[in-house]
């Protein structure tokens, strides 16, 4: 049976995408111990440059939703970090172009087949939800992370979030219900898969009993 560190050395190898405006550069972080794994969406410049996933102001916020400092979001063996494609895809349209179409079908299914100790995957944005839960493909980003986390037959649970990017800030804004009740919510699961040792930071910003426009959206919802 191939091993993961085997078939990294592949990925790391991989040059399957031949016209990537800054070339071939796969950004994992993958260790068969990881319990927490969080699938998003392609590098940016800043994370190309430096080769360290979510070295950037969307990893501020990632890390900020799940209460871990950097050092334990950068532990391999606790957080495995895998987006939809491996390396930079360019700009498009004033932002970063969509993850490679080939990547996660190259790699995903084989990859995640040699991490045995994940218990819980956190599904980062559009890209992701489309390729994990194809059955809500004509659903928007807010109604599936509405719906909360899936139990998948064989990826076990599966939480839908929407990207952290400084794009989403607005979306953010205009869904305080996101930060105000399933972060917090899915901040705690994530505490119970590292068996409550995770590092904590207060979680800024709005809190459903102390903001009253967050509140008035929560009960709408009901
Ligand atoms: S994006 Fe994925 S498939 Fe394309 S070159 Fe990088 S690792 Fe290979």
């Amino acid at each position: 049976m191939v091993k993961l560190v085997d078939l990294l050395t592949q990925v790391r190898a991989c040059t399957a995408c031949a016209d990537l405006p800054l070339g071939p550069r796969p950004v994992v972080q993958l260790h068969p111990a990881a319990r927490l794994l969080i699938i998003g969406q392609a590098p940016g410049t800043k994370v190309h440059a430096t080769g360290q996933p979510f070295n950037d102001p969307s990893g501020d916020t990632l890390r900020r939703w799940l209460a871990l400092d950097r050092a334990a979001f950068y532990d391999e063996t606790r957080v495995a970090l895998m987006p939809m494609g491996f390396c930079y895809p360019g700009k498009q349209g004033g932002g970063d172009a969509p993850p490679r179409a080939a990547c996660a079908p190259l790699w995903h299914w084989r990859l995640r087949a040699l991490l045995p100790n994940i218990h819980l995957t956190i599904l980062l944005g559009r890209y992701a939800l489309s390729a994990y839960l194809p059955e809500r493909a004509s659903d928007s980003v807010t109604e599936i992370v509405r719906t909360g986390p899936v139990e998948h037959p064989s990826l076990g649970r599966l939480w839908p979030l929407p990207h952290p990017s400084p794009r989403n800030r607005r979306w953010l804004a205009q869904n305080p219900w996101v930060e105000g009740a399933i972060i917090p919510e899915m901040r705690a699961e994530v505490c119970a898969v590292f068996r409550g040792a995770c590092p904590s930071t207060p979680l800024k910003g709005l809190r459903p009993l102390e903001n009253p426009r967050l509140l008035i959206s929560l009960i709408l919802l009901e």
